[in-house]
């Protein structure tokens, strides 16, 4: 991981995935579009694979969808479906052979996968399949799942994917094109999300609505944990391969991850935000003047913390938007001032204020010491740092990149060692209940609060050995 991309100081993002199947409309440019409103899912590399049925093209390269994409590449992408992927790097080093989609040729043809998620099973699936002759060009857990799909290639795509599935463990929304067919799958937990949109007579699949409503496609229905659903000339098929596991969605897409106009298995994100907020508001009154936010995240608690306390919300952080994805950063100097760059204290809001800051997360705490002393230097009187979720204790295998256990500063220090490391008045964050009343629902994957993985942990992962903080629950 390299340190300029840990400047904000939070868990980040893993992937995004959209397919379209529309035969007579122009699939590429549609993906395109609909990979524009997924960008906030991955910012690495972006790619399109499209086909006409038999053969598979694929553009695909490290940069945001603008970048990878011009209008000469669109136009020479044709065909009647499309897959689409915008990638974080998760597992697998970030270039651009592990960009997605992935293309390949197999016993039926060419095949394109793009996946959203981690897998928990791939060094021992990499192994079995190394033994067996099976050669990698990529280092990704996906090009992994391609291998143990191309095993079953006697069997129909459908049917290779249901026995994939037994084979695969952890977390996976994958959309998978060969033939004549697109298939979307979620994992039998549902950790990342996916959902399925009509556009006319086109299916759509996306990790997120907002990709739906960017394309002026209707919202049908979440593709459900376990559930395979296949598109092709006969339309949509369903098929619940795997649904007796507990679901466990991961409520990052709700606290951060997801854009706030989502709506993920019922829950739109704005509000589940708001209720946070709402919930904070009741666990920590504070005596204060104003209640700001760290943009954008912290935006729709702190609306909802104000809201319910009665305490005016201001605009006390102001977000430059034009940052690039990268800084250079060698001195601790220009990280600091990096942040400035990023986010700005307005002093005609915060001089002489109690001001309430809420935040959606703190992973390291390095920027949110910053921002306290920012808000000083501003002229606040008091700065209280209100958590629109519980603490981080544990890292995620499950396609966030959350840092290692030792580097959660909440791993290291209680509340008030951390409060008094980030210099804050007072610090709280939301209860683990609260939570669970804020969204009112308790079906949400915590592990990084909880340390209980609904799918147990890998025994390596970028991080080390996984099972010293997964309880040997492998
Ligand atoms: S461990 Fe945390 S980030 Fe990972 S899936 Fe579970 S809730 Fe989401």
């Amino acid at each position: 991981m390299s340190e300029e991309l840990w400047l904000d100081d939070k868990p980040h993002e893993e992937c995004g995935v959209f397919g379209i199947y529309a035969p007579g409309q122009d699939v590429a440019r549609l993906t395109y579009y609909g990979l524009y409103a997924l960008q906030h899912r991955g910012q690495e590399s972006a790619g399109i694979a499209v086909s006409d049925g038999e053969h598979i093209q694929l553009h695909k390269n490290m940069g945001l969808v603008s970048e990878v994409f011009s209008e000469a590449v669109l136009v020479n992408l044709k065909g009647k479906m499309a897959i689409g992927h915008v990638r974080y790097s998760t597992t697998g080093s970030s270039n651009v052979a592990n960009a997605q989609p992935l293309v390949f040729r197999y016993f039926n043809g060419m095949l394109s996968l793009a996946h959203n998620g981690n897998l928990t099973n791939t060094e021992e699936l990499r192994d079995t399949l190394g033994r067996n002759g099976s050669v990698f060009q990529t280092t990704t857990d996906s090009e992994v799942i391609v291998n143990v799909l191309a095993r079953y290639s006697q069997n129909s795509l459908e049917e290779a994917l249901m026995k994939c599935m037994i084979d695969i463990k952890g977390a996976y929304s994958l959309l998978v094109m060969a033939g004549d067919k697109l298939l979307g799958v979620r994992d039998p937990h549902g950790f990342r999300p996916l959902c399925i949109g009509k556009l006319k007579d086109a299916y759509i699949l996306a990790s997120e609505s907002c990709a739906l409503d960017t394309i002026g496609a209707q919202f049908v229905r979440d593709v459900e944990p376990g559930e395979i659903v296949m598109i092709d000339h006969n339309g949509l098929t369903s098929f619940p391969v795997m649904t007796s596991a507990k679901r466990s969605s991961c409520i990052f897409e709700y606290i951060y991850f997801a854009r706030p106009d989502s709506t993920i298995d019922g829950l739109n994100v704005s509000w589940a935000r708001r209720q946070m907020g709402i919930q904070l508001a009741q666990e920590a009154p504070i005596d204060a003047d104003i209640v700001i936010a760290v943009p954008d995240s912290g935006t729709v608690a702190a609306l909802g913390y104000a809201a319910a306390s009665g305490i005016a919300f201001e605009e006390g952080l102001m977000k430059n938007r034009y940052i690039g994805r990268t800084f250079i950063q060698p001195t601790q100097e220009l990280r600091d001032l990096a942040v400035r760059l990023k986010l700005n204290p307005n002093q005609t809001v915060l001089r002489g204020k109690r001001v309430i800051m809420i935040d959606d997360s703190i992973v390291r705490g390095t920027t949110s010491s910053k921002l306290v002393q920012m808000l000083r230097e501003a002229g606040a009187t008091e700065v209280h740092l209100l958590i629109s979720s519980p603490p981080v204790l544990h890292p995620c295998y499950y396609g966030i990149d959350t840092a290692e256990r030792e580097k959660l500063i909440a791993t290291r220090k209680n509340v008030e060692e951390i409060r008094a490391f980030i210099g804050a008045d007072s610090l709280h964050y939301l209860s683990q209940a609260g939570m669970e009343k804020a969204l009112g629902r308790s079906d949400q994957c915590m592990a990084c609060f909880t340390g209980d993985y609904p799918a147990g942990c890998p025994k390596t992962s970028q991080y080390g050995v996984a099972q010293e903080s997964c309880g040997g629950k492998v």
